[in-house]
């Protein structure tokens, strides 16, 4: 089988190798999040593909990288054009695939990925630029000159998103790519491939491997051809792609998990703190910059717990294709039982439960109930390790020094949300925090412009804006002495 129908639009389950479709002897199953309907069967590549890819992509660069900023930006806005004239048909394919509610979908998600595309195009073209200083004389002229191949690994919980939050800037920098999407939610990625061709990006400069992380992903990282690794997922497989890269000193960009905090402080606007706190729920708490440690002063505990719950129950959870849903299904039924598992422990560990806890038996399926944590055992895992779930655990602090002992007292530093009514005292606080991203009396306002990425466990390097290209192209000092010239 090579071609599935999903919401009306053909997807091609094959890779896609120098601009064709390539299949692979064997393949692996997707399924919907929504109702367990299989979708299809899917390539599954591995050493032998991943070889194809990276080949075309090393064929291809020195054309790609040829065409300078400007050719590459006429081509790339042709893309970032296809995906908005394709995006109810992204929006649905994605929704069918990874269970996200298709209202966020084709309100922001999809026009963020051409978004993602048109403004590293622009950013290469009009803002990729430095000063040219003088040494004794003698210019310093800086340049971000495309490096090779990148090999890009991403994850499930916005499959497209973050996938092209890595091929924006890859291509705009005259990188030449291979994408190795998420299992569990293969289908966008390969729709996207096929934008790519429409909108004349030569063979070979884009690929798609489908398959495992171990087999094809591993695969990939290891390759000595592969210039970059840009990776999106979890602390262990970082580690075991630093491994492979190693080898080849292949430098790696990784943004990994988080257990961020959200404190709420004594002075803070309580309504504003529930809705902020209620937000952590967004993508069925699938998102790694989700504040899943609700810190809040004792004195103010109790009512913003009881604001927490009244916002907290006009949550919708259903089907994801609904408009009115706030809440979908989790992933998988691996991800799922995982979910559990932290929820069952944490309450024989003696935590309590506020709110939620348990499946949803009313809708079956992949439904966990949003769920409300509080007085977990200190250092459990219910306060340190990820859970990537609705599951929000809740605890106090009296001092200030306490709440940030508290925040900063995980392996992690992805961000942090803030929410207090005084600036002084946030911004006091904020000094102290170790994370890459603080919000104060907000949460995930995100601008292509500001570096992101994670402090500690939670990542290496910062993307965005020219951090990006500081990442995917090799950065070059070109020193022109007064002295020696002719003319
Ligand atoms: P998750 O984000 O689901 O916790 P991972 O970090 O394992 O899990 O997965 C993120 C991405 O990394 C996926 O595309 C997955 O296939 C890929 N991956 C998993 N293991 C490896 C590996 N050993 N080498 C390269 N990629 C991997």
């Amino acid at each position: 089988m090579s071609t599935i129908e999903v919401v009306g639009a053909q997807v091609d389950t094959r890779h896609f190798i120098n601009g064709n479709r390539v299949a692979s002897a064997e393949t692996f199953l997707d399924t919907s999040p929504i109702d367990g309907t299989v979708l299809g069967e899917i390539a599954r590549g591995g050493q032998t593909e991943v070889n194809l890819a990276v080949a075309a992509a090393k064929a291809a660069f020195p054309a790609w990288a040829g065409l300078g900023p400007q050719g590459r930006g006429v081509l790339l806005h042709k893309l970032a054009d296809l995906v908005e004239e394709n995006l109810e048909t992204l929006a649905q394919l994605e929704t069918f695939d990874n269970g996200s509610l298709l209202r966020s979908h084709r309100r922001g998600v999809m026009p963020r990925v051409a978004l993602n595309i048109r403004f590293f195009a622009d950013w290469a073209m009009n803002e990729l630029k430095h000063e040219v200083f003088e040494t004794r004389g003698h210019s310093n002229n800086i340049s971000w000159d495309p490096s090779g191949v990148a090999a890009l690994i991403t994850p499930w919980n916005a499959p497209l998103m973050l996938a092209t939050w890595k091929i924006g800037p890859a291509l705009a920098a005259g990188d030449t790519v291979v994408l190795k999407p998420a299992e569990w939610t293969p289908l966008s990625a390969s729709f996207f491939a096929d934008l790519t061709k429409q909108a004349g990006i030569p063979d070979g400069v884009f690929n798609v491997v489908q398959g495992f992380g171990k087999e094809a992903g591993a695969a990939l990282v290891a390759h000595p051809d592969i210039a970059r690794i840009s990776f999106t997922g979890s602390v262990p497989t970082a580690k075991t792609i630093a491994r492979a890269a190693a080898d080849n000193l292949t430098p790696c960009s990784f943004e990994l998990g988080g257990k961020s905090p959200c404190i709420v402080f004594e002075d803070a606007d309580l309504d504003l703190a529930a809705e902020l706190a209620v937000e952590q729920y967004d993508n069925a708490g699938q998102v790694c910059l989700s504040g899943t440690r609700i810190l809040v002063h004792e004195a103010v505990a109790d009512e913003f717990a009881a604001r927490f719950r009244e916002r907290a129950a006009k949550l919708k959870q259903g089907d994801p294709r609904d408009p009115e849903t706030d809440i979908g299904p989790q992933i998988h039924q691996v991800h799922f039982d995982r979910i559990k598992g932290f929820v069952d422990r944490a309450v024989a560990g003696g935590a309590n439960i506020v709110m939620g806890g348990e499946p949803n038996s009313e809708l079956g399926g992949l439904f966990f109930r949003p769920t409300l944590v509080k007085d977990p055992q200190p250092g459990s895992e219910i306060v340190t390790a990820e859970i990537f779930g609705p599951v929000l655990c809740m605890q106090t602090f009296k001092t200030d020094d306490e709440a940030v002992a508290m925040a900063n007292g995980t392996e992690f530093g992805l961000a942090a949300v803030v929410v207090s009514g005084n600036r002084q005292h946030a911004e006091q606080i904020t000094k102290q925090l170790v994370a890459g991203t603080i919000w104060v009396n907000c949460f995930f306002v995100r601008d292509l412009r500001a570096p992101f990425g994670g402090s500690k466990k939670s990542g290496v390097g910062r993307e965005g804006g020219t951090w990006s290209f500081d990442f995917y192209a090799d950065v070059k000092n070109t020193v022109v002495s007064p002295n020696g010239w002719k003319e």
